[in-house]
């Protein structure tokens, strides 16, 4: 039996609690939520707001557009939700954000290892530098383009990491074959009919030849890494030892 205290556990902090679950809400994760495999807890930044209008942003100190989060603020959200929680209090602390090191399959790994993260979602420009460094946040970006918060990209987050959690997946539970896993692009894939539109299903796949298969779908994997993602491929080498018969010098 897994106990209340060590279910993986995500902690958004947000302005708009009212999107979550959102899509964590159905299919897989949905399904997982609602059977305690994993919990999800969004807490609203507004209420550690202090005067009279609630406000939580303020205009850059240096002049610039649009408004940013202010340090007290968050820090009290942050403070706030590691009071109110039975976590462990060095659960990772993340906070999204296009300035932060890329997501990879690498860190959902390691991060559904863990206790669950607590998450913090940016707004307007972002958020005061002093609370990024007094709350030592770390900071995770899902691409390199710019959204209007950080919602979406922390749901991304804890999508990547739930259908890692045991059960969650069933029988894939290991994802072993996927995308990344191995530092390959994942395999195509075919099912009925055996012809579609005049294409067959490539032959092989249908032999019932396990090795030849699994040899068939490590080449697809190869090619399709090498046209698609070729940097992936390089970082999957980098580190390795060189083959024996190299000669040096
Ligand atoms: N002015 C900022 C962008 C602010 S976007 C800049 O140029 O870096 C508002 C919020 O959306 C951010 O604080 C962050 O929480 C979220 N966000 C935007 N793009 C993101 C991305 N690629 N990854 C993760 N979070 C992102």
């Amino acid at each position: 039996m897994t106990s209340k205290a060590t279910i993986w556990r995500a902690t958004v902090l947000t302005l708009f609690p009212e999107m979550f679950p959102g899509p964590l809400g159905v299919s897989l994760a949905g399904k997982a939520l609602a059977a305690g495999l994993w919990a999800l807890e969004a807490r609203d930044i507004r209420d550690s707001a202090t005067d009279r209008h609630r406000s939580v942003d303020d205009t850059p100190a240096g002049g610039g557009p649009g408004m940013v989060l202010r340090a007290d603020v968050l820090a009290d959200a942050i403070d706030a939700a590691d009071a109110a929680t039975d976590r462990p209090r060095d659960r990772p602390r993340l906070l999204m954000s296009p300035r932060g090191q890329p997501l990879t399959q690498a860190k959902a790994v390691e991060l559904a290892a863990g206790p669950g993260p607590l998450i913090v979602c940016g707004r307007f420009e972002g958020v005061d530098q002093r609370v990024i460094d007094a709350r030592r946040l770390e900071e995770v970006s899902i691409g390199d383009y710019v959204l209007s918060g950080g919602e979406i990209a922390a749901m991304a987050l804890i999508d990547a990491c739930v259908r890692l959690l045991p059960g969650v997946m069933g029988k894939l539970a290991s994802g072993a074959d996927e995308s990344f896993s191995d530092g390959l692009l994942e395999y195509p894939h075919y099912t009925r009919p055996q012809e579609f539109e005049g294409q067959p299903i490539p032959e092989i796949l249908l032999s019932g030849d396990h090795a030849r298969v699994a040899a068939w779908r490590k080449a697809a994997a190869e090619a399709l890494t090498r046209a698609r993602r070729p940097d992936l491929l390089i970082a999957s080498t980098r580190g390795q030892k060189p083959p024996k018969n190299t000669t040096e010098g």
